[in-house]
């Protein structure tokens, strides 16, 4: 059984992902932050129909907690197949001109430098080049790396276009040592993201704009999430699948 460790999925598109991986046969170590009970409870429910899971606390801006939640993955499912770089935080909306230093300084941390921290520990194990088995990683970036979001989160948005070309780069750089790399961009996904920002109706408020005319569904970037890391994409590194309902 391949291990899948998916940063933040006690809630939300990193919730969804480790049920989906689970159906498909994977242990799933479970990252939370805050949520505990939330993310025992997603791992209850994969162990109750029969899958592996455990739910483990760090917080992804501290690198000794990223130590932590690697080594205590191995320890309790094995050698680690795939990384979701799922857990990413928004504030509040405003303009550039009201952002101070310390937020913008945890936005980056959040949704940048965290999952580089990440996938530099998962590189460590993956590659052939130390002896590792190959693996995948799949970034969860944002529409919001495109367009910009001018007057709600150009902080988030930059975070995100760092993750972008991140992706582009690292997957150049392990692509002969047997590890993919690629990242979904989802737009608007029904999920608790939108109350940090402020407006917990977002999603319904500019769905219209949508080609599409809907929001997302959780389990749709789940969908794409687990397509990249099967073998179906064996040849598929470095790309984006835009989970966006066509913006
Ligand atoms: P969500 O429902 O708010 O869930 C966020 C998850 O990240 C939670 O599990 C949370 O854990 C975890 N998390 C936050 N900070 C963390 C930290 N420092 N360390 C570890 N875990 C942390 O968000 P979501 O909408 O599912 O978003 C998931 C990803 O999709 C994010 O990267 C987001 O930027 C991206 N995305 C979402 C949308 C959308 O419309 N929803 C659109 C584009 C991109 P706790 O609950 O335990 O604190």
């Amino acid at each position: 059984m391949k291990t899948i460790l998916i940063t933040g999925a006690s809630r939300g598109i990193g919730a969804a992902t480790a049920l989906l991986a689970a159906r498909q046969g994977y242990a799933v170590s479970i990252n939370y932050h805050k949520n505990r009970s939330a993310a025992e409870a997603v791992a209850e429910q994969i162990i109750h129909n029969g899958g592996r899971a455990v739910a483990i606390h760090a917080d992804i801006t501290r690198e000794p907690d990223i130590l932590r939640l690697f080594s205590e993955t191995e320890r309790q499912l094995g050698t680690i197949y795939a990384l979701v770089n799922n857990a990413g935080i928004l504030e509040q909306q405003m303009r550039l001109e009201h952002l101070t230093m310390e937020r913008m300084e945890r936005i980056v941390k959040a949704n940048l430098l965290g999952p580089m921290c990440c996938a530099r520990e998962a590189v460590k194990r993956m590659s052939t080049k130390y002896g590792g088995r190959g693996g995948v990683i799949v970034n969860v970036s944002s529409i919001a790396a495109k367009t910009g979001s001018p007057n709600e989160y150009i902080d988030y948005a930059a975070s995100k276009g760092g993750l972008d070309t991140f992706t582009v780069g690292l997957s150049k750089e392990v692509a002969a040592e047997g590890i993919r790399v690629n990242a979904v961009r989802p737009s608007l996904i029904y999920t608790d993201i939108h109350t940090d920002g402020g407006e917990a109706g977002r999603v319904d408020r500019i769905k219209e704009r949508v080609p599409m005319r809907r929001g997302g569904h959780a389990t749709e970037v789940a969908e794409a999430i687990l397509w990249l890391i099967s073998e179906k994409s064996s040849y598929t590194t470095g790309s984006f699948i835009d989970v966006s309902g066509g913006i």
